[in-house]
């Protein structure tokens, strides 16, 4: 089968410090869990319980209020110690629920019972999803919700895009969820292409797991929504919206010819944590309980890829990895390419919805933070995917505003308008410029 890419720029790379792909171990059940009422940007849910309320697990325990909000579900059943707010970084403050473990659970360790779905309506699809509080488990977490007022107004034909894309080595774990949850990710691929008024569904997956492409389709060929496979490169940012539908276009031209595929018509793309967790709420009447967490980087011990509840304080995964190698240099949440950084001393910051991968880096890793004068290698402009110059929207956003007090007119053809931040110029200059800040920002 061809593979289908993105034309310019790009890169492949490697990071021996993230977890290998391999089966996923079940992290030990959190004694307390710190569940946040907010797990996105957003409005945060009203608490529907207080101190000493008795909760069980999967209930109803923050209401979702206004756009971007999303239901909160307890993961474990216990008690609510107190409501607790943190520092997350960068000026962010959440606030949560602690619960201390006690009593039975409902779901885990139980035979599944199976609900059906087939006969709801794509109303009553949507209004579960509501329920369970589903988002998407990827990305800043937009809750579904959200998502349908917006697809609902798309033109049709609408293609459902179940994205398996591993462009980044700390995609790890939705890989191996890929792989462990096949039948899960497809059934929800089916049941989100209903609800979304898709005709079909097209499963874009890296060209190194066509095996697992292959077992989609072949799980999904078991509904009647057409289904197709398209095999795409694993170059990053290959997985990003823009550069996944240049390879999909072009696997819609080219598929004109010998072997005619349908119309794509607007994409509505998807990973495959959120529909593994869309089956789960549809099939099992489950909210999102738990998350696949890659846990490394090269202050870690033991890297690992980890079924972990949410709310699970991450320092009590670093513990299970074996704890730290030497001083710990910089925690990131998400991969330590494109991720967000926490406060190091705050290690009891919670697992979320959101959350992939974590990392904790050691000096080394992190390679200081001295910047160095432009050497003028070009590297920025040869990986760049949009065909921007970073080098020169670096020096006209930020050298020229810091020495002149005032704003340089950007340099053409392609201004910071049309950065989408894939961070590719900032990984590979030796100069250790942080261009994509100033192409985004101009900061
Ligand atoms: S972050 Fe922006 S400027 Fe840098 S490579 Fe990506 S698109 Fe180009
Ligand atoms: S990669 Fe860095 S050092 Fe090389 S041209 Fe771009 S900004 Fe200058």
């Amino acid at each position: 089968m061809k593979v289908y890419t993105f034309p310019q720029g790009g890169l492949h790379f490697t990071d021996p410090t993230a977890p290998p792909v391999g089966a996923s171990v079940v992290a030990f059940l959190p004694v307390l869990s710190v569940i946040p009422l907010v797990q996105h940007p957003g409005a945060k849910a009203v608490p529907l319980v207080s101190g000493g309320s008795p909760v069980r697990e999967g209930m109803l325990i923050g209401r979702a209020q206004g756009s971007l909000s999303a239901h909160i579900h307890a993961t474990v059943p216990g008690q609510v110690v107190r409501t607790v707010s943190w520092e997350m970084g960068e000026g962010i403050t959440n606030e949560g629920l602690v619960i201390r473990l006690k009593g039975s659970f409902d779901q885990l360790g139980k035979a599944e019972e199976r609900f059906p779905w087939e006969t709801l309506t794509a109303e009553e699809l949507k209004q579960r999803l509501i329920d369970y509080g589903i988002v998407e488990m990827e990305g800043p977490g937009h809750p579904l919700a959200d998502r349908f007022a917006s697809w609902s107004a798309l033109p049709e034909p609408r293609t459902l895009v179940v994205r398996c894309v591993f462009d980044d080595p700390w995609l790890v774990a939705d890989q191996v969820l890929c792989r462990e949850r096949t039948q899960a990710v497809a059934e929800g691929s089916v049941i989100l292409g209903r609800a979304c008024g898709a005709s079909q569904v097209v499963y874009a997956v890296s060209a190194k797991e066509r095996k697992l492409g292959t077992m989609l389709l072949s799980e999904a060929q078991a509904y009647t929504l057409p289904s197709s496979l398209v095999l795409v490169s694993s170059r990053y940012p290959q997985r990003n919206d823009r550069e996944l539908e240049l390879a999909l276009r072009s696997y819609e031209k080219q598929g004109k010819g010998e072997h005619p595929v349908q119309a794509l018509g607007s994409l509505l793309i998807q990973g495959p944590a959120t529909l593994a967790a869309v089956r789960d709420a549809l099939v099992l009447h489950r909210p999102i309980l738990d998350r696949y967490v890659a846990v490394g980087g090269s202050a870690v011990k033991k890297p690992q890829i980890m079924r972990v509840r949410i709310g699970t304080r991450i320092g009590d995964l670093f513990a299970e990895c074996g704890g730290f190698i030497g001083e710990v240099q910089r925690i990131i949440l998400g991969s330590p390419f494109s991720g967000r950084r926490v406060l190091e001393k705050n290690l009891d910051g919670p697992v979320i919805k959101t959350t992939y991968a974590l990392s904790a880096l050691s000096a080394k890793q992190t390679g200081g933070t001295v910047v160095r004068s432009c050497i003028g290698c070009g590297a920025c402009r040869t990986v760049c995917p949009v065909g921007l110059d970073p080098e020169a929207l670096y020096k006209a956003l930020v050298v020229f505003k810091h020495r002149y007090k005032k704003e340089k007119p950007e340099p053409g053809p392609g201004g910071s308008s049309q950065c989408h931040g894939c961070g590719c110029c900032d990984l590979v200059c030796p100069s250790r410029f942080a261009l994509v800040n100033a192409a985004l920002r101009g900061a």
